[in-house]
């Protein structure tokens, strides 16, 4: 806070208040913010009725629990009187921020990521050791997959069987399960319908969810019978871009020059302009989250660092292609978190 210039930090739902706290707060109308004086100690205001829920941590923050017929913006603006700049989660409500500005007409505005995403990027031991459990049990099912058949179901279906089977691993929560056929697969976040997969198709699967609070992220491809060389000449390109992107993860590199390095192998197989996102994003208690793979972004990578390598092929009214694991910076090199086979598997 002091190196952003920050007064005060006020933290409310979305995970930046698990991350320092240990505590949830639920979505709703009745204000949760932790309040985080740089010169003073962390309340937690908190609704009467949702204090149980919280676990007392008396070394990290005090609560303060308010009532209904209490004014909870009030409260907040009366912890961080005279504070100039406000640093306020980036999920929190905007009817809340709104209300904070009134109370606070003098204070200067910014996210709370300024000071957050820095040190939720950098992941201990412990996350890794969680990043990896969820890592291995989507794999499992990615090498499952690869015996299961695909031609005369439904992208539907296989994205329902992809949903319970995130669940029967052990995450809590499914995040996504995109299951992206033939033609469909040319737009990258294709939501999954009544298509029915066919012989020659290419099946785009990326999905993942929450386990232990970190997230999975993996997409592996799948073809239906024997591909042509159209689809084989693009996916041998995508894994040479795959590999160099995950090479290039050494730390101190910039997380540009990573994107670079996966673009530049497609860029010179002809498929430039048919890599239309970012490489990757950062992944942690969210599914996005800082840093992020991208041009422009001269962030460079320290150890800890945990993102996605994930270069696409997207070829509209064909096919589309994706190849993404999860990695983390070490100061021995990369380390993919995902090992599930990257060929493009043959499926009946
Ligand atoms: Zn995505
Ligand atoms: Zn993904
Ligand atoms: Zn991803």
């Amino acid at each position: 806070m002091q190196e952003e210039g920050v007064d005060a930090l006020l933290l409310s739902v979305g995970p930046d208040l698990p991350y320092f706290t240990g505590y949830e707060a639920m979505p709703l109308e009745r204000l949760t913010m932790l309040v985080v004086p740089r010169e003073s100690d962390a309340v937690l205001v908190v609704p009467r009725l949702e204090a149980p829920r919280v676990e007392e941590r008396p070394e990290v923050f005090c609560v303060d629990a308010w009532d209904e017929v209490d004014d909870p913006v009030a409260r907040v603006a009366a912890l961080v009187d005279g504070a100039r700049s406000v640093a306020v989660g980036d999920h929190t409500w905007a009817r809340f921020v709104l209300a904070m500005q009134s109370a606070l007409p003098r204070a200067q505005f910014c996210a709370a990521s300024h000071v957050t995403a820095p040190l939720r990027a950098v992941k201990d031991a412990d996350e890794i050791e969680a990043l990896y459990a969820a890592a291995r049990s989507v794999d499992e099912i990615a090498i499952e997959m690869r015996e299961r058949p695909f031609a005369g179901r439904t992208e539907r279906e296989v994205h329902r069987e992809l949903m319970e089977r995130i669940l029967d691993v052990g995450h809590e929560r499914v995040n996504f399960a995109i299951v992206a056929t033939g033609p469909n697969a040319a737009s990258p976040h294709h939501d999954p319908a009544d298509r029915v997969i066919a012989k020659g198709d290419v099946v785009l699967c990326d999905f993942g969810g929450t386990m232990h609070g970190y997230c999975s992220d993996i997409t592996r491809m799948f073809a239906v019978g024997e591909p042509d060389a159209e689809v084989r000449d693009a996916y041998a390109a995508l894994r040479v871009a795959q590999e160099a992107g995950v090479q290039s993860a050494q730390v101190g590199a910039t997380y540009e020059a990573v994107d670079a390095a996966a673009r530049d192998v497609l860029v010179g197989a002809g498929f430039g302009d048919a890599f239309v996102h970012r490489t990757g994003h950062g992944i942690g208690m969210e599914a996005h989250e800082d840093p992020y793979v991208v041009a422009g972004n001269t962030t460079e990578l320290v150890a800890g660092h945990a993102f996605s390598i994930e270069p696409g092929v997207y070829l509209p009214g064909r096919f589309g292609l994706r190849l993404e694991d999860i990695v983390v910076a070490t100061a021995d090199g990369p380390r993919r978190l995902n090992d599930a086979p990257r060929d493009l598997a043959i499926v009946a």
